[in-house]
């Protein structure tokens, strides 16, 4: 499957079995998204920016 990239907009290819934790890559930008959830085949992503962030928690 192909999901739209939140900085482009362009494709971000996700394996069918994509697990979560996985880092798939933009094909337009080359932005780095890390597998969020794969809940119900619904995919999130987040960026790499994003997991940073996490720390506070
Ligand atoms: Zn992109």
């Amino acid at each position: 499957m192909n999901i739209e990239c939140s900085m482009c907009g362009g494709k971000v290819p996700v394996p069918e079995d994509v697990i979560k934790g996985e880092v798939v890559s933009c094909t337009d930008c080359g932005l780095d998204y890390e597998i969020q959830n794969t809940d119900n085949g619904n995919v999130t992503l987040k960026t790499a920016e994003e997991v940073k962030e996490d720390w506070g928690e």
